[in-house]
């Protein structure tokens, strides 16, 4: 129990500074941005330096990706539309999604809904989330493999499970998911674990992750059934 106010506590905080040096940074750098779009289009440079000029257009995109990034956990929007999400769906159109991604590293997902579940939520802020949490387990999945996604209703909860057989992780890796710009992965931003874990809870959602070095992930995703949850000024509460 300490655990988890530690990692909320350490989450508020880390959007409070996200949210101050994502403003401060993006007006520079689209200033920055704006001209040297207008130099490329220049006739009269050479081409070795208009390929200067569009490399650092890309770097400059991928430093507002990020930013973008943090100022959604950030500035959660609190009048974001809350529905009743029904999950089976939203589980086949992630993975009709992802398909194409799925296919570039050639895992398979093997989706297996038994029974009709529902929550309260917003759609997009709960597709990013699966989302975030199934490019994982395919990302840590070797060619071939296959990552498998399970939901069922336990009491008032509605379960998801992400399992992939993948390199897997250490107690201490498993501890340092969710810091901001905590990644492995040569191309990671090391955001979306911290999304994740702050849109879950303001829905009065928990993720639990399991792994084992060499073996695999196994990541449960638990929220409140729909007729568990009253939503109410933009909060959540669960009934008693
Ligand atoms: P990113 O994917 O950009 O690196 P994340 O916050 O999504 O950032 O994940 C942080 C790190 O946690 C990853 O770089 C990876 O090392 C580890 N990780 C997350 N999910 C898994 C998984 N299913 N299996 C193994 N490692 C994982
Ligand atoms: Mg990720």
């Amino acid at each position: 129990y300490y655990e988890q106010i530690k990692q909320t506590e350490r989450l508020k905080i880390s959007g409070q500074l996200a949210a101050a040096v994502a403003h401060e940074i993006r007006n520079p750098l689209t200033v920055v941005k704006g001209f040297l779009e207008l130099y490329e289009k220049d006739t009269s440079v050479s081409d070795d330096i208009k390929r200067h000029y569009s490399l650092m257009i890309g770097e400059l995109n991928s430093a507002e990706y990020v930013i973008s990034q943090l100022l959604s956990v950030a500035k959660p929007n609190k009048d974001q539309e809350m529905e009743t999400v029904n999950v089976k769906n939203v589980l086949q159109s992630v993975t009709d999604l992802l398909h194409s991604y799925g296919l570039l590293h050639d895992n398979n997902i093997d989706l297996n809904v038994t029974e009709e579940c529902f929550i309260a939520a917003n759609t997009i802020e709960f597709k990013q989330l699966l989302i975030n949490i199934i490019k994982n387990a395919m990302e840590a999945s070797e060619i071939g493999d296959s990552v498998k996604i399970t939901a069922d209703m336990k009491n008032d909860f509605v379960e998801i499970k992400v399992i992939d057989y993948g390199h897997g992780m250490s107690e201490a890796e498993v501890g340092s998911l969710g810091t901001p710009f905590y990644s492995l992965k040569s191309k990671g931003t090391g955001l979306g674990m911290m999304i994740c874990y702050n849109i879950a809870e303001k829905y009065k959602g928990t993720i639990d992750v399991q792994s084992s070095k060499g073996k695999g992930t196994t990541v449960t995703i638990r929220f409140p059934s729909k007729n568990n949850t009253i939503w109410s000024k933009g909060n959540s509460y669960i009934k008693k």
